[in-house]
């Protein structure tokens, strides 16, 4: 005859075990566990979005950190936001908030606090491709920061490394009548130039038994680039000729790091913001808008767009940038059909 006993004690050993695996498996962290990160993942309103690709946050080690309002790469003693005497806004912000749209409640609730994901959503809708014209985003980030008090939510280095320098939700300042409803990027590569225009390419660019390689300036060090003896490659190996607005211009191609990260990056933002179609400025055959918008075509789009279309004096991202890569690559990657 079986011990009632025994079984009733079996089963409630059987039932605290199964109750401890629950627990632990439920809440599977310990109180001061160190949460760890992928690497891959950006920020928007505090939340972490995978993007699938090299990110380093502003927090990590090597970071950008537009939060500070000291210079990054200036002397400490000399760091100080107050460059009097030199030319510069004298205050020490380097962003502003989303203000478009918000009612004073909701202006409230944001302008000490935070936005919520969905509040977000409803409002950002545009992504502004910038060239930096600095190379590398170390250099890029001195000059935005240090030099010009400007941000941008993101930059895309040769190596395809993407740094973000502050939250989605901050009003960055890099596309002037973009900013409120805009989340930027700046990749880095030297810009294009005009037959007239004395262009930094024989600095920049040079010939070996491979093809066309970036040659960082021996001012600049090693740039600053991530990933250790990086060798950049243009994705075309000749500079691409083409019209911005009025003006023909030759630019040399990103990197292949370069797309790949984007197109992760572009399809996360539009995966988390959806109002950011994946789409680009097309007229009515489908094929790129190359000059500046009218101001309703500005205001009805949405989507993927260079900061050429938002201003008409810039010519950045230039005609290198592979908008069909960029644009097809990240439909691809949450499952919409090509463009056309
Ligand atoms: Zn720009």
């Amino acid at each position: 005859m079986v011990d009632e006993n025994l079984i009733r004690r079996f089963g409630m050993c059987l039932l605290v075990a199964l109750v401890a695996l629950v627990s632990v498996g439920c809440a599977g962290r310990r109180v001061g566990q160190v949460l760890e990160r992928r690497g891959q993942e950006i920020v928007i309103a505090g939340q972490l979005v995978h993007v699938g690709a090299p990110v380093v946050l502003w927090t990590d080690p090597g970071g950008y950190d537009a939060y500070r309002v000291e210079k990054r790469f200036a002397p400490w003693a000399e760091s100080d936001w107050d460059d009097k005497g030199k030319t510069g806004p004298q205050q020490p912000l380097r962003y502003g908030i989303r203000k478009a749209g918000l009612s004073e409640t909701e202006f409230e609730m944001v302008r000490g606090g935070g936005w919520s994901i969905e509040q977000l959503r409803e409002r950002v809708d545009q992504f502004v491709m910038h060239y930096d014209v600095c190379g590398t985003s170390r250099t890029c980030f001195r000059v935005l920061h240090d030099q010009r008090y400007l941000s941008v939510h993101f930059m895309l280095d040769l190596d395809g490394t993407i740094y973000q320098t502050l939250d989605v939700k901050e009003r960055a300042w890099h596309a002037t009548i973009s900013n409120d409803r805009s989340v930027g990027i700046e990749i880095a590569n030297m810009g294009a130039y005009s037959a007239k225009e004395k262009d930094p390419f024989a600095q920049w660019y040079a010939q070996d038994e491979k093809g066309t390689r970036i040659t960082i300036p021996t001012r600049l060090g090693d740039g600053g680039i991530r990933t250790p003896s990086f060798v950049g490659r243009p994705a075309r190996p000749e500079p691409v000729v083409g019209t911005i607005g009025t003006r023909e211009l030759r630019q040399y191609d990103l990197t292949p790091q370069q797309y790949a990260s984007l197109i992760k990056l572009t399809a996360a933002l539009h995966k988390a913001l959806p109002k950011i179609a994946l789409d680009y400025p097309r007229d009515k055959s489908g094929n790129l808008i190359n000059q500046q918008l009218s101001k309703e075509q500005w205001q009805q789009f949405q989507g993927v767009l260079g900061h050429y279309h938002v201003q008409g004096d810039k010519a950045d991202p230039g005609p290198a940038f592979d908008w069909d890569q960029v644009v097809n690559g990240a439909r691809r990657e949450v499952g919409l059909p090509r463009l056309k």
